[in-house]
């Protein structure tokens, strides 16, 4: 079977750090080929997580040998837990201990959580090796192998702790995600849906029609919501690589969406993604209450996200209502936040969002207000 090649070009030093993304079925099984030519060594190091290592490790780690490369594993646990300094710890002690070499190639086999700690380990180990990513989620395809940001969580919140250190691979391969648990496709396909919002109003009005092959895995609606999501990422990355200016827009409904992670605890009543769709259609009501954004596309968001399964209101927990007033602290808190103003992804319609820091909390709060209530 044949993939899709995407380049993500990237420029500005000496070193040409551009790379490829091949997106496609059956791509497991040819790693080994596909990685050659990045490597600068013949020892690979596989990190993996505990659901993903029965299902593809051991086709990683032939197809690797057959390709002349000598290979090492290691297995971590699934969860946010695993993105931390006491498993980054692990994972480097691992790698020293497999006497890995600055030649030694990381293979990040998994979702996002395995991309991120692979990502931020190799960064760090002997000053930086190599990476490729093996992305087995949507949400990890879409998204997060994408662009380079590593990172783990600390105490005080999620992803504070990382760096940019770009891939020198992304191996796609859409057959991973037929082991894929639904609400983890759904979880995705925010993700997916969030560039329609952001700067590609055809694409949305083609999930609208398609979404829903999309989230059933429907092979060709399916690689091309893939692809389509890898060329948008790719672009912004490209344009924007360590986030200073547009790569920002890639934040759309996530000042509300890590707003309602941080209330529900993370682990909690809603995925990343779940948390992202719920945080776009408050975007979308947002820009409309303030007058921005026609009614009709806010509206229009919410019922698409709702048709294809994903939540478009704050989760109840223990069958109490969030509150609006700490959603509305938890956004003053968020990363993003410039000497004391938060950033909004806001839209004039779909497809056409933008950046704001004159949001005013009142108005805020009020969307915020309805949202529980
Ligand atoms: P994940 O890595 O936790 O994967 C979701 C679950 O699916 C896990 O239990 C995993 O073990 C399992 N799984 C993975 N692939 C599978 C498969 N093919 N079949 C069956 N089960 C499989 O979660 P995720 O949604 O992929 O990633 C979330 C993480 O990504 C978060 O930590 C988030 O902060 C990060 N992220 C990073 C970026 C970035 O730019 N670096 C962007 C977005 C999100
Ligand atoms: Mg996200």
């Amino acid at each position: 079977m044949t993939y899709q090649t995407l380049r993500v070009a990237l420029d500005g030093d000496s070193a040409d750090r551009s790379y490829d993304i091949l997106t496609g079925p059956g791509l497991i099984d040819r790693v080994g080929e596909l990685a050659l030519p990045v490597a600068r060594g013949r020892t690979a190091f596989i990190l993996t997580d505990e659901n993903v290592a029965p299902l593809y490790l051991g086709r990683v780690q032939f197809s690797l040998t057959a390709a002349g490369f000598n290979v090492h594993h290691l297995i971590v646990a699934a969860g946010e837990q695993s993105k931390s300094f006491g498993t980054l710890e692990t994972v480097l002690n691992a790698m020293l201990d497999a006497r890995c070499e600055r030649t030694t190639l990381l293979v990040a086999l998994g979702g996002g959580i395995i991309g991120d700690l692979a990502g931020f380990a190799a960064s760090v180990l002997l000053r930086g090796v190599d990476f490729i990513q093996i992305p087995t989620t949507l949400l990890s395809q879409v998204d997060s192998s994408v662009g380079g940001k590593t990172g783990i969580n600390t105490r005080h919140g999620k992803n504070l702790v990382g760096t940019f250190h770009q891939p020198r691979l992304v191996i796609a391969d859409t057959d991973t995600l037929s082991t894929l648990p639904q609400r983890e496709v759904l979880a995705g396909y925010a993700e997916v849906a969030k560039y329609g919002l952001i700067d590609d109003a055809p694409f949305w009005d083609w999930l609208e029609l398609h979404g829903p092959e999309v989230v059933a895995l429907s092979p060709s609606p399916l690689a091309l919501a893939i692809h389509t999501s890898c060329t948008a990422k790719a672009r912004v990355v490209a344009a924007d690589e360590t986030e200073t200016g547009v790569r920002a827009l890639l934040n759309l409904g996530h000042t509300f969406g890590h707003a309602l992670e941080a209330e529900g605890g993370y682990g909690g009543p809603l995925l990343h993604g779940e948390a992202v769709a719920v945080g776009m259609v408050m975007a979308f009501d947002l820009s409309a209450a303030m007058g921005l954004c026609p009614a009709e596309d806010a509206r229009r968001v919410r019922a698409h996200l709702s048709t294809v399964g994903l939540p478009v209101v704050p989760p109840k927990i223990n069958g109490a209502a969030m509150d609006a007033k700490a959603l509305l602290h938890h956004m003053a808190g968020d990363k993003k936040v410039k000497d004391g103003k938060v950033t909004f992804v806001l839209a004039r319609g779909i497809g056409q969002s933008f950046l704001s820091r004159e949001v005013d909390p009142a108005d805020v709060l009020r969307i915020l207000e309805q949202a529980v209530s």
